[in-house]
């Protein structure tokens, strides 16, 4: 809203034939703009302040996630689908697997798109590294400072590729005991990285999900930000290395509050506002493993808006499918889709963007074209998530009742019924199709508030893009 705000008030003013009715409408929006466009410190609400404050936060929230985690983990172990059942439809049957890759992957999604990255701040695996710190620390293991390389985010986007690739050949979000060795592999990693690094290792340079919530997070609501009184040294207490008197960005913070409950009261603030602030600081030039990690997840990305339309779908698995076939491999037709989709698709759709980009007059080279492209696409390629993570929520989550009621009717039954999706596909697509040209809008805005001299065709392959994930969930509602 606030953007749409801000586009017609400079369209009005940039009129020199403004007339009287958009004068008018300047008139209207300027009243309206700064009530709606207010930052709200949630820290103000005497209920959020003192739970904030109080030294149990937010270890508790953390440590009810990491039961929840043990418990999932404990329920799926050794758990594979009896013979003769659909594997899909038992991962929508059996409690871990549902709350895992059914509710909490998309859910993560959705909120760090609108919150920033708020998991972060009741997420258990924090908790675990903390506790692999002090155990290291009780034994007397040397920690050491996380090497700037892994703290970059080279070994995140390793990892979030390696996860991709495991859902695509070996299916873990379908078996139990898969995502049973997921969760313990995740919960071991971060006491280990924990035991060995100092400084929150884990998040900083492991968390498969780190690069995730730190760039699609970054236009969220949800902000911890200095207060408009001078903020003294001593709020510089983060655990994650940040520098709280002058953060300006959500990517790297995990709302942990820390610094807030370090320093005086109105010297930090906990800030609802609107998306995509301008008072955010911006990169034009995203750092590869961000770049990476967005051109990776683009592929991925359109992968998964296609498996909603099995005609998409067929289209874009056309080539593994056939190599595959040609190979007489149908066991690797899995891992080659996910390669196809993780590597090859990305790499061509980025290169053929970068390219027409220099044929239209961009200096920049191949590379430093993708780290331009980076942030803004991130932009709509983090809104298709959440489409697709709609529509797998929809679907997956009328299998809750019935799966922790009695999961092991549910685990045990050969004929599991399909309870109706909570939104049909259509109303799932409309959704979809407004999220996508919301995020179109401030993914171009992103590239003049980063770079004002932006080349005039920078925001081509946001156009692109929103116009090929558009196409494909138009697919959803018409087939
Ligand atoms: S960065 Fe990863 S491990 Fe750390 S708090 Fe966030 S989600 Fe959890
Ligand atoms: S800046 Fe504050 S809220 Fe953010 S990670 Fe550091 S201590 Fe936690």
């Amino acid at each position: 809203m606030i953007l749409a705000l801000d586009y017609i008030t400079e369209i009005v003013y940039d009129n020199r034939n403004m007339n009287r009715f958009a004068a008018a409408a300047v008139k209207v929006i300027r009243m309206l703009a700064p009530a709606v466009d207010g930052d709200f410190d949630l820290l103000g609400v005497p209920a959020i302040r003192v739970a904030i404050l109080r030294r149990e936060f937010p270890g508790v929230l953390r440590l009810c996630a990491l039961a929840v985690f043990v418990a999932l983990a404990v329920l799926a172990w050794g758990v594979f689908a009896p013979s003769g059942v659909n594997a899909k439809l038992f991962a929508k049957t059996h409690p871990s697997t549902l709350l895992i890759w059914g509710v909490w992957w998309p859910a993560m999604v959705w909120v760090a798109v609108l919150f920033g990255r708020l998991w972060c701040m009741v997420c258990p695996l924090e908790l675990v590294s903390a506790a692999g710190g002090r155990a290291g620390e009780a034994i007397g293991l040397p920690r050491r400072p996380l090497p700037g390389w892994i703290a970059s985010g080279a070994v995140i986007v390793g990892l979030y590729a390696l996860i991709q690739l495991l859902v695509a050949g070996a299916h873990i979000n379908r078996v139990p005991a898969y995502t049973s060795l997921f969760l313990i592999g995740l919960l071991t990693t971060a006491m280990f990285a924990g035991a060995f690094f100092r400084d929150r290792a884990f998040c900083r340079g492991f968390c498969p999900v780190g690069l995730l919530l730190g760039t699609y997070g970054r236009g969220g609501m949800l902000a911890v930000r200095p207060g408009p009184r001078a903020v003294p040294a001593d709020a510089r207490t983060c655990p994650s290395l940040l520098n709280p008197p002058k953060l300006d960005s959500n990517k790297d913070c995990l709302v942990c509050c820390k610094c807030v409950q370090a320093c005086e009261p109105g010297h930090m603030r906990l800030l609802l506002r609107a998306p995509f602030s301008q008072r955010d600081g911006r990169q034009a030039d995203a750092p590869w493993p961000v770049t990476l990690f967005v051109m990776l997840v683009s592929g991925f990305v359109t992968w998964e808006l296609t498996t909603e339309w099995p005609a998409a779908e067929g289209i874009f698995l056309t080539v593994p499918v056939f190599i595959a076939a040609k190979l007489g491999w149908p066991w690797a037709a899995g891992w080659l889709e996910g390669v196809w989709a993780l590597v090859v698709v990305p790499l061509s759709m980025w290169t053929a963007l970068a390219a027409v980009l220099r044929l239209l007059g961009a200096r920049e080279s191949v590379g430093g074209l993708w780290r331009k492209m980076a942030v803004p696409l991130a932009v709509v390629v983090s809104v298709g998530h959440m489409s697709k993570g709609l529509a797998k929520f929809v679907s997956w989550a009328p299998f809750l009742p019935e799966a922790l009621r009695d999961p092991a009717k549910a685990i045990a039954s050969k004929a599991v019924a399909s309870p109706p999706a909570l939104l049909s596909l259509s109303t799932v697509g409309l959704a979809g199709l407004g999220l996508l040209l919301a995020a179109a809008c401030y993914a171009v805005r992103e590239i003049r508030l980063a770079d004002k001299d932006a080349h005039p065709w920078a925001p081509l392959p946001v156009i692109v893009l929103s116009g090929a994930f558009a196409l494909i969930i138009l697919g959803w509602i018409l087939q």
